[in-house]
């Protein structure tokens, strides 16, 4: 087994046997991975081992089993995120597609940075749900997805009010609408903004605002891509749906 100190992510734990956990950590320098805590109830551990805890973990490595947890420090407590159900629930929603790509003992630090990032910018009050989008479309590469939203997809012109089609899996600008009857019929803002999704770094990001029509056009066609190309299914994206379609009565009845 090796020892080896890294900054970490809890996805979940649960529990095992009597008081044991068995608790899932995406680890920065390892991997996704799977710790085995004795005793969790008793253990100095158990603070650091609540879903969504980031940290610094002192850990044993092991390849062909459960791996262990000798301590952790300098958590990140992310206190506004898990104060607001909706924050959080879009926190949950992100870790949980970051589960999702990832295999077990897969080497993916870029992910981890960028999921850490992601957080960290909730955190800070940053639109949650534009942060969730950016995710979602940058995500779509490790799902083994790749669309371009940049050009068109018969003539590689760019700018222009693009729609997108399923059936090429790519845009149409104006002067091929018509090489597909059943495209989307976008909002040309909607993969004009994916297409910026996409590419954007975080420095970048402060500056993002958006409209609610706008994000409500971009939820729709990133759920229909995920439908399309992805066909993954997780419980916390149900819950933001179930709490956005509640969102929606209260607002109703006002
Ligand atoms: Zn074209």
């Amino acid at each position: 087994m090796e020892r080896i100190e890294t900054r970490g992510l809890v996805l979940y734990n649960r529990n095992f046997r009597e008081d044991d956990k068995l608790v899932k950590i995406f680890t920065e320098k390892a991997g996704k991975r799977m710790f085995f805590v004795k005793h969790a109830s008793k253990s100095k551990l158990v603070a650091g081992i609540q879903p969504l805890t980031v940290a610094d973990f002192i850990v044993k490595i092991n390849d062909d089993g459960l791996s262990y947890i000798e301590d952790f420090h300098q958590v990140q407590p992310f206190k506004k995120v898990n104060e607001d159900i909706f924050q959080l629930s879009y926190a949950s929603y992100i870790v949980a597609l970051a589960d999702a790509c990832l295999q077990d003992n897969m080497h993916d630090p870029a992910l981890f940075r960028f999921l850490e990032k992601t957080l960290e910018l909730m955190e800070e009050g940053l639109d949650y749900e534009v942060l969730t989008n950016i995710f979602e479309i940058q995500l779509l590469g490790r799902f083994g997805v790749s669309l371009n939203f940049h050009e068109c997809g018969f003539c590689h012109r760019v700018g222009l009010p693009f729609d997108f089609s399923y059936a090429y899996s790519g845009l149409l600008c104006p002067q091929h609408y018509q090489e597909d009857e059943r495209r989307s019929h976008l909002d040309p803002n909607v993969p004009y903004l994916i297409d910026q999704f996409q590419a954007i770094s975080f420095d970048e990001l402060k500056t993002i605002s958006l409209q609610p029509e706008m994000k409500k056009k971009l939820r729709l066609f990133i759920d229909q891509l995920y439908e399309e190309y992805v066909g993954i299914h997780l419980k916390s994206k149900k819950f933001i749906d179930d709490l956005q379609n509640w969102g929606d009565v209260m607002k109703g009845k006002k």
